[in-house]
């Protein structure tokens, strides 16, 4: 018996969430390999809150290349965005659900 197996391929299939945000640039800018975009997407499938965020991120990225022309956008100018687009989608799901 092998005492000591590694943790580590067990993390690197279930990813959670912090892991998948983290991760969705890379996503987003084509930068990650095929793996990780399947086991993104796989996460995004069955976790609405990041699929959330992945819609929150793909707007900001769009956004910014259209601002500034170019992928690279200062931090400020990125965070600024993230939290006007945050604010904007909780403002639509708030409308979304509200009672009629
Ligand atoms: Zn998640």
């Amino acid at each position: 018996m092998s005492a000591g197996v590694p943790e580590r391929d067990e993390q690197f299939e279930i990813l959670d969430c912090s892991a998948v945000v983290a991760d969705i640039w890379l996503l987003l800018d084509n930068e990650c390999d095929a793996g990780a975009r399947e086991r993104l997407q796989g996460h995004l499938d069955g976790c609405p809150s990041c699929l959330e965020h992945y819609g929150v991120q793909r707007q900001l990225k769009a956004l910014i290349s259209r601002k500034c022309g170019g992928d690279a956008a200062p931090e400020g100018l990125r965070e600024r965005l993230r939290v006007e687009i945050r604010r904007s989608v909780t403002i639509q799901q708030r409308t979304f659900g509200a009672d009629q």
